[in-house]
């Protein structure tokens, strides 16, 4: 998927920028013209089958499996390979190094439905059983370019022991309205069963809902995390281009993931931080790990794809 977008003029990020700051994460929002379409490829609920081997040697780490042959279809569960389209490029299977490869494995589960009916997706990727990895591209629907990083991540090689899991978007109804909130007006990052307190009424920039976990989306993302207890969520917001430092083990990724990106490590402060998402998650995956990365108002191809590479390092790093 590949989206088109307008960039901001630099006197109005900087507006924006200004705003956010008292807001906790910006309410101003790209001009997004793709749409949230979910892949309808795939109707199961679980569908497993293999992507063709790629040449990328991104941070494609050594795998000493023995399942590397350069073999193109393997479909792991049988559930109808109706689809086996793999969004491939196809690449001259002589170059891919065979060490390197990882055995390609697709799940794509639908986790539940939005306000408006529209379906919240994981695909799976990578090492089943591996350390449990999940990164979500947009919880506010107008900061939303955490999707062209997501997207590279379901392309790309994924290094060995990496169970990852990638939730494009969990606000898919903002995300089409290009609006923060979901289609009932709240504020998704403010509902979590995380401290929840209310907060503001319906069209508040930061709406908490009418109780604790009110909202689809927050239960379609509540359960997932408590079933496949990630060791390490990463949730993307615009447009404070900053990650607020952490403590311990926590703290020691974030700043890892704040060096290989170039955000700064600087507080995050001035809001209501109740019912916040990583918060939540964070005390519900201890000792694993779960912060949220604010980019910059913009982010050009190069930067998504040095973000898809930050998460697979710290992903595959002993931290
Ligand atoms: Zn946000």
């Amino acid at each position: 998927m590949t989206s088109l977008r307008r960039h901001r003029t630099a006197p109005f990020v900087a507006a924006v920028l200004v705003g956010a700051l008292a807001a906790g994460c910006a309410t101003g929002g790209e001009t997004d013209v793709s749409t949230t379409a979910a892949p309808t490829t795939l109707d199961a609920s679980v569908v497993a089958t293999s992507v063709a081997p790629s040449t990328a040697a991104a941070a494609a780490a050594t795998t000493s499996s023995a399942t590397t042959s350069p073999a193109t279809s393997e479909v792991t569960t049988t559930l109808e390979p109706t689809t086996t389209a793999a969004p491939t490029t196809t690449a001259p299977p002589t170059t891919a190094p065979p060490t390197t490869t990882v055995p390609a494995f697709v799940e794509t589960r639908e986790l539940g439905r939005s306000v408006q009916d529209r379906p919240i997706t994981a695909v799976r990727r990578g090492t089943p059983g591996g350390r449990v990895v999940l990164v979500i591209g947009v919880i506010h629907g107008d900061e939303d370019d955490g999707v062209a990083i997501i997207d590279l991540l379901e392309q790309q090689d994924v290094p060995a022991g990496i169970d990852l899991w990638l939730v494009e978007s969990m606000n898919p109804d903002g995300q089409a309205a290009q609006d923060r909130h979901n289609a009932n007006q709240v504020d998704l990052n403010r509902n979590f069963p995380a401290d929840w307190g209310p907060i503001g009424v319906p069209g508040d920039g930061q709406y908490a809902g009418p109780s604790v976990a009110s909202e689809p989306e927050t239960q379609a993302m509540v359960a997932f995390v408590e079933e496949i207890r990630p060791d390490l969520i990463i949730w993307y917001h615009q447009d404070l281009f900053r990650i607020n430092p952490g403590r311990g083990r926590d703290g020691a990724i974030r700043a890892r993931y704040a060096e290989l990106t170039g955000l700064p490590l600087v507080s995050i402060t001035g809001g209501t931080y109740t019912g916040v998402a990583a918060t939540w998650a964070r005390r519900t995956i201890e000792p694993g790990v779960a912060f949220i990365v604010e980019l910059g108002a913009t982010l050009s191809p190069e930067e998504a794809q040095v973000h898809a590479n930050a998460v697979l390092t710290i992903a595959s790093e002993p931290n």
